[in-house]
């Protein structure tokens, strides 16, 4: 399976031919260096060696973190329509290879396929999901985190005019959330807050199958849900 492709990138500032290698797939088993790399956003990082204009590559690719069992499929393309049906066709292609291999070597299909599945739309949510897999945590309770601190954080600072917040792993295996006012702009950070985490995930049992959508929409409903049964011990 050819996991690369070989491109040139023409620099938009000075026309300079950047070469530049395209990854369809990355997987943290057989390339840890890249998954790293796509974790911090190096993978994607392009500079042009002539003038120095900066940009990052923007395609879509699947993320595969074998070790947290879970693939993430990326779509690049920015139309919301198009996209819809393109997830349409992933699913389709997902569950009929999973049909095929089940017939043919049901070991492989259960370690190929066995993964969790997800969507992302942005690079910044595939860079986010990847760094929570490293951080050995469920992507649904830190969604859930998210969206539970985050009104508390824009009413106790609202001058700072927070609008969205994000999971943070250093390198140091250190965990943060980090806010952004509506320009994308930091705004503040603060220590990952484990205990709510850990609040979250004993007392809310969460069925996988659900949805393959886990994103800030997502969590917004499910605490709307608990609020409106309110059913759930903190
Ligand atoms: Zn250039």
């Amino acid at each position: 399976m050819p996991l690369t492709k070989d491109i040139t990138f023409k620099c938009p500032e000075c026309g300079e031919e950047i070469p530049l290698t395209l990854w369809q797939s990355v997987n943290t088993a057989e390339n840890p260096k890249e998954a790293e790399a796509l974790a911090y956003g190096d993978l994607f990082y392009i500079q042009c060696p002539k003038c120095g204009y900066q940009t990052m590559a923007n395609y879509s690719l699947l993320y595969h973190d074998v070790e947290h069992g879970m693939m993430i499929q990326y779509i690049a393309t920015p139309d919301r329509e198009e996209r819809a049906k393109e997830m349409a066709e992933y699913r389709k292609a997902r569950k009929d290879s999973i049909e095929a291999a089940k017939a043919q070597d049901p070991a492989l299909a259960k370690q190929l396929y066995g993964a969790v599945f997800r969507f992302v739309t942005s690079l910044n949510d595939l860079r986010e999901k990847a760094l929570i897999l490293r951080a050995g945590l469920d992507d649904r309770y830190v969604e859930l985190v998210k969206a539970y601190i985050m009104p508390q954080a824009a009413n106790m600072k609202p001058d700072l005019g927070i609008e969205s917040v994000r999971f943070f792993l250093d390198k140091d295996g250190k965990q943060y959330l980090y806010f952004f006012d509506k320009d994308g702009k930091e705004a503040g950070s603060c220590d990952f807050d484990m205990e709510s985490y850990n609040a979250f995930k004993n007392g809310l049992s969460l069925v996988e199958a659900d949805t393959d959508i886990i994103d800030t929409g997502w969590a917004r409903e499910v605490i709307s849900e608990i609020e409106s049964q309110d059913t759930f011990q903190g």
